[in-house]
C-alpha cells in the first residue's frame, strides 16, 4: 500500500466538499478530495437551485463567483398562488436581501474548474474510501487511486459526502444522536428547454398537491410537483405531468401554462435528518451527510454551505495558531443554524403541501396560513427573514 499524505482529507465532491477544499487552498491549507462519482456526473447532477445572499456573498469573496455575477438570477420576490388567485411576496422590500437562481451543478462546476486553476487535488471514481483511526492525532483514509491501494495520512478527516456516504458510519454506535422525519409524499421535479412562465418562483398551493414553478437559466425552467412517496417515474408520462401541471397553477381568468419537451425528470424524497454533534475525534461532518431538509424552503445547499463557512474558519485557526476552540465547538455553533432551518423547511413543507388523508378543518387552517402571509405586514417579514437566510445565526 503507498502512503500518501495532506493536511485534510475530504470525501465528497458536491458542494460542501469542494467548497471546503477552495476555502482551504485559499489560507494555504492543503487538501485532498475524493469523489465517489465521475467528474461528468457530478456536473451534469440536477438538484438545488437557490442561493442566499450569504451564500453568493461567500462564493464571491472566495473568488468563484465570476460566472454566477454574469448568469444568475436574481429574484426580489416569487408568487403565492391558492384558491384561483396569484399574489406577490415582495422578500426583498421586506428584509433588503435577494435570492439568486443558479444551478447547484454549475456551482460545482465553477468550483472543479477552481480546484484545477490552482493545481488542487479531485480524485473522482473513487468508490472505496474509508476513513479510519479518526478518534487519534493521527487519522487516514484508505481507498483506491489509479489502480493502486493508497493510505492517506491526514490531520482532519471532512465528512462531506451527503446522506449516504461512508463517513457518518465510522463513527461508532452511541457517538451520536439522530433526529429523523419522513413525509408522506415526494417531489417529481423535471427539467424542460422551456423558458420560464415567470420572471419570479410561482408556489401554488392547491386540493390536487403543491407544484413549483422554478427556472435555471433564461432558457431551461424547473417544474416540480407534489406526488407519493415512492413514485415510480413510468406512471408520469409527459402529458400526464403537463396536465397536471396546468391544473395546480391554474389562475382564475389566466393564461394556461405552457408545456414542451422533458430534459430529464426525478422524484426527491421529502426527508428531515440531523445528527448530533457533527463531529467525532478528528472527523468533521458537513452539509447532507449531517442533516437534511425537505426542498420546500431550498435551505439544503445554503446549509451546506452555512457549515463549511465554519469548518473552514476552524481549521484555518488550527493551522494558524493550533487553536481548538473553533475545531471544538463547530458542531454546536452549526448545529443552531441547521435547526433554524430544520424548522423553517418543517414549517412551510406544511404551509404547501395538503397531507394524505387530511381533513377540512386542516385544509382551512392551512389556507387561513396562507392567507396571513399575503395580508399581514409582520406575518410576511418574519417568513420572508428565514426565506432569504436572514433570520438563520450568523457564524464564522
Ligand atoms: C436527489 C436530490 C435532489 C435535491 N433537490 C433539491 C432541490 O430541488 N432544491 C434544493 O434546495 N435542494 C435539493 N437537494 C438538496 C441539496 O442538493 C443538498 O443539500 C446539497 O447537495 C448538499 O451538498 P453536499 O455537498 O453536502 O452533499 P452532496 O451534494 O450530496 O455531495 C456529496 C458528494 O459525496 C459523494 N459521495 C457519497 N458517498 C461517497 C463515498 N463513500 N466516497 C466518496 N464520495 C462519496 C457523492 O457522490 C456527492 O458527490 C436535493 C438533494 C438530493 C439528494
Amino acid at each position: 500500500m503507498r502512503a500518501l499524505g495532506t493536511q485534510v482529507a475530504i470525501v465528497g465532491a458536491g458542494p460542501s466538499g469542494l467548497l471546503l477544499a477552495h476555502l482551504l487552498a485559499l489560507q494555504g491549507i492543503e487538501s485532498i478530495v475524493l469523489e465517489r462519482q465521475s467528474r461528468e456526473h457530478v456536473e451534469q447532477r440536477v438538484r438545488a437551485g437557490l442561493l442566499e445572499q450569504g451564500t453568493v456573498d461567500l462564493l464571491r469573496a472566495a473568488g468563484v463567483a465570476g460566472r454566477l455575477d454574469r448568469e444568475g438570477l436574481v429574484h426580489e420576490g416569487f408568487a403565492l398562488r391558492f384558491d384561483g388567485a396569484e399574489h406577490r411576496v415582495d422578500f426583498t422590500e421586506l428584509t433588503g436581501w435577494t435570492t439568486t437562481m443558479y444551478g447547484q451543478q454549475e456551482v460545482v462546476k465553477d468550483l472543479i474548474r477552481a480546484r484545477e486553476a490552482a493545481g488542487g487535488h479531485v480524485h473522482f471514481g473513487v468508490d472505496d474510501a474509508v476513513p479510519g483511526s479518526v478518534d487519534t492525532d493521527a487519522p487516514r483514509v484508505r481507498c483506491t487511486l489509479g489502480g493502486e491501494r493508497v493510505e492517506i495520512a491526514c490531520d482532519f478527516v471532512a465528512g462531506c459526502d451527503g446522506f449516504h456516504g461512508v463517513c457518518r458510519q465510522v463513527v461508532p454506535a452511541g457517538a451520536l444522536t439522530t433526529y429523523e422525519h419522513t413525509y408522506p409524499f415526494a417531489w417529481l421535479g423535471i427539467l424542460t428547454s422551456l423558458p420560464p412562465a415567470s420572471e419570479e418562483l410561482i408556489y401554488a398551493v392547491h386540493e390536487r398537491g403543491f407544484a413549483l414553478h422554478s427556472m435555471r437559466t433564461p432558457a431551461i425552467s424547473r417544474l416540480y410537483l407534489q406526488v407519493g412517496p415512492d413514485e415510480p417515474l413510468a406512471r408520469w408520462p409527459d402529458e400526464r405531468i403537463w396536465t397536471e401541471l396546468r391544473t395546480r397553477f391554474a389562475l382564475d381568468g389566466g393564461a394556461a401554462l405552457k408545456d414542451g419537451p422533458i430534459l430529464s425528470r426525478g422524484v426527491t424524497a421529502m426527508r428531515s435528518f440531523v445528527v448530533e454533534p457533527m463531529q467525532y475525534g478528528r472527523l468533521f461532518l458537513a452539509g447532507d451527510a449531517a442533516h437534511i431538509v425537505p426542498p420546500s424552503a431550498a435551505k439544503g445547499l445554503n446549509l451546506a454551505v452555512a457549515d463549511i463557512r465554519v469548518l473552514a474558519a476552524a481549521l484555518s485557526a488550527w493551522y494558524a495558531d493550533g487553536t481548538r476552540e473553533l475545531l471544538d465547538g463547530y458542531s454546536r455553533a452549526c448545529l443552531a443554524s441547521v435547526w433554524q432551518g430544520q424548522e423553517f423547511s418543517a414549517w412551510m413543507t406544511s404551509l404547501l403541501h395538503p397531507f394524505p388523508g387530511e381533513d377540512r378543518y386542516a385544509a382551512n387552517l392551512r389556507r387561513a396560513r396562507l392567507r396571513d402571509l399575503v395580508t399581514s405586514r409582520a406575518a410576511a417579514t418574519a417568513f420572508a427573514e428565514s426565506y432569504v437566510g436572514l433570520a438563520r445565526p450568523r457564524l464564522g
